[in-house]
């Protein structure tokens, strides 16, 4: 973590929850956070429940920012079953998620459409979580950080300086994602300053100090403080943890303890 980039955490449930657990969770995620004030924290409830959760977000004034798993790359039509940029702003979403894992290797999305979407969320107002991430045949097989850089390329590409700014990467080895392994803070530090060096041959040196990089896979309250303490960490993306008010909570105040080291 760095002094001059203020840590980011975000918690994707997932397909999870029903109308009453997120509203408990995101009960218990505002009242848990009290006096959290050096972190940004957000949270990705399933596209149902998007209005309740923003509506206890704003009950409770707040300063939670209420996320979407992921958009729809076109602006409205015959797209039966997808969300746009304008609907979920609509709805109160401020930040999108875009190349999930799961979205890339479940869903199968690719390079292309990860970028469409990316650029479609910052067109349409939008700040953007870019996950990136290696699968663990790419790791054994010597390929980390080809696989971030293409993918930090392919999903940047097209974007300005000026829009860098609201978007944050999230380094997610896909080996780690919801298995209990967790990259060593050594090999997630080494990949996330590979990635600021993508972005600063990108973007340039300024731009790439100021962009936040969360690593994401098995974060859990035990093993927050370690990872949110090193240089290139700048928060987490949480999925598992992030269902659980008080372990995401500690999360958060880990990475808010770390950018204060
Ligand atoms: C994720 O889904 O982005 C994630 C990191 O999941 P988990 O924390 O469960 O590994």
């Amino acid at each position: 973590m760095s002094a001059h980039r203020k840590p980011y955490v975000g918690g994707n449930w997932k397909m999870n929850t029903d109308r009453a657990a997120a509203s408990e969770l995101a009960r218990g995620v505002v009242d848990g956070l009290d006096g959290a004030e050096g972190v940004q924290v957000a949270v990705f409830p399933p596209f149902p429940y998007l209005l309740t959760v923003g509506s206890i977000l704003r009950e409770r004034q707040s300063l939670v920012t209420l996320g979407a798993q992921d958009v729809s790359e076109h602006p409205n039509g015959a797209f039966t079953g997808e969300v746009s940029v304008a609907m979920l702003r609509d709805c109160g979403v401020s930040v999108v998620l875009c190349g999930h894992s799961e979205r890339r290797h479940v869903i199968g999305e690719t390079d292309a459409i990860v970028n469409r979407k990316v650029r479609a969320a910052l067109a349409g107002g939008l700040d953007v979580i870019l996950c990136v991430g290696e699968k663990l045949e790419e790791r054994e097989a010597g390929k980390t950080d080809e696989v971030n850089e293409r993918q930090v390329r392919a999903g940047l590409a097209d974007v300005s300086a000026e829009e860098l700014r609201r978007v944050t990467i999230a380094y997610e080895p896909v080996w780690a994602i919801g298995t209990g392994k967790t990259a060593t803070p050594g090999d997630a530090q080494g990949a996330h300053e590979k990635i600021r060096g993508v972005v600063a041959g990108m973007f340039g040196p300024g731009p790439a100090e100021s962009v936040r990089i969360q690593y994401g896979g098995s974060v859990k309250p035990s093993n927050a403080a370690e990872l949110m303490g090193c240089p290139d960490i700048d928060g987490g993306l949480i999925g598992g943890a992030s269902l659980k008010a008080t372990d995401f909570t500690a999360i958060c105040k880990a990475a808010d303890v770390g950018a204060r080291v």
